[in-house]
């Protein structure tokens, strides 16, 4: 019997309660595998945080504290998931068999009366890859049981679940979320994009919606709509290796196009530069993001913003993250200071249905973006116009 994660851990007898994702809470987090090209001096300590994975995510980790931002929070996800699938009788990686990183946990204050905020350094548990299937769900309700155990306030419960948990299994899911204690993390897992249907990205809101405490965690714009439905925090990846999940064992397809994906916001997706530069040449207008402002003051460019045509190639991938994180940073701004949850459900909606609708048009009117420009099913749902 693996050691459960929290009891490898030093436990609190602090009475007093704390809120142990008040260092995330509401935020959007950058998510790095690698941080060769990763924007990471970019990232706001006070807006938002960074979550390490991949096999050099403690050492990753250690050198963003030491060197780029102290203050910023951070989430240490051990991503036993890539390597392992979960079983009934090991659900989790031992916790002393991983490497930890050289920073303290936080520990609450015991003089003080008031309630303590969480700490800015959260780690996931080491859960491994849950498939849809008996034994998946025998592994996740054991997972449930021991993480029930741990009493390590900087630890979330890591959820890596296949994609077809979305669709079938979903009750089962729901209630045995429900009765976790920790704060939990979902993680979906597929050879490709785990939300592209409709479908999926309906089960996942109703997921989000009904259970507490829940983040989404490496993913893409879905990481929007699970916030503004009730997420607690969410992760998007720089990388598209980062943006999902795959079954252990399952190799990355790579296509001839090494140009990087780019968030290009009129469309609400990622499109590769180099489809950007052939497709969008005449018509595109300059991005004024943060990044690409940068950009352009730095290469004295008139109009003070950078075409979304401008990443053609593999040496504009560092750019290219820069200009992504900017973008959806600024769009989950806009998006949060509605003064109601309702009212950023709408602004949510509309901002999905522009897209959704110039899709369309490009799709229908123009013959030779067909493939490129084809709606997403998942954008018409968060567009209201599926589902
Ligand atoms: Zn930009």
């Amino acid at each position: 019997m693996p050691t459960p994660p929290g009891r490898a851990l030093s436990p609190s007898t602090d009475p007093h309660p704390i809120d142990p994702l008040a260092a995330v809470r509401g935020r959007i987090l950058l998510h790095v595998r690698g941080t060769t090209e990763a924007p990471l001096e970019q990232v706001s300590a006070h807006r938002s945080g960074v979550v390490f994975s991949g096999a050099k995510a403690v050492e990753n980790l250690e050198s963003f504290i030491r060197d780029i931002c102290p203050e910023c929070p951070t989430v240490l996800d051990p991503s036993e998931y890539e390597r392992h699938f979960a079983t009934p009788a090991a659900p989790f990686t031992r916790s002393d068999q991983l490497p930890l990183p050289g920073v303290p946990a936080p520990r609450p204050s015991p003089e003080s009366a008031e309630p303590q905020p969480g700490g800015r350094r959260l780690r996931l548990t080491p859960t491994r890859y849950l498939r849809c299937d008996d034994d998946g769900e025998k592994a996740l309700r054991e997972a449930v049981a021991q993480a029930d155990e741990a009493s390590d306030p900087a630890l979330i419960l890591a959820v890596p679940i296949d994609a077809q948990w979305l669709t079938e299994r979903t009750d089962t899911l729901i209630s045995l979320l429900h009765r976790n204690r920790l704060p939990k993390a979902l993680i979906l897992g597929a050879e490709n994009n785990p939300t592209a249907s409709a479908i999926r990205a309906k089960g996942l809101r109703r997921i989000i919606a009904s259970c507490t405490d829940t983040a989404l965690l490496r993913t893409d714009l879905a990481a929007v709509d699970a916030m503004v439905h009730g997420a607690v925090f969410a992760s998007i990846g720089d990388t598209s290796s980062a943006r999902h999940a795959a079954p252990p064992g399952s190799r990355p397809r790579r296509g001839l196009d090494s140009s990087p994906n780019v968030l290009y916001r009129p469309l609400m997706r990622y499109i590769r530069g180099a489809k950007l530069a052939r497709y969008l040449e005449e018509e595109a207008k300059d991005c004024f993001c943060s990044a690409c402002a940068q950009w352009a003051d730095d290469h004295h460019r008139y109009s003070g913003g950078r075409p979304p045509t401008g990443f053609p190639g593999a040496a504009d991938t560092r750019d290219a993250h820069a200009h992504n994180m900017a973008v959806w940073s600024r769009l989950w701004a806009d998006i949060s200071v509605r003064p109601s949850p309702s009212e950023a459900k709408e602004y949510w909606r509309r901002v999905c249905s522009s897209a959704e609708a110039l899709s369309s048009w490009h799709h229908k009117n123009v013959l030779e973006y067909s493939e490129v420009f084809a709606v997403p099913a998942y954008l018409r749902y968060w567009a209201g116009k599926a589902g």
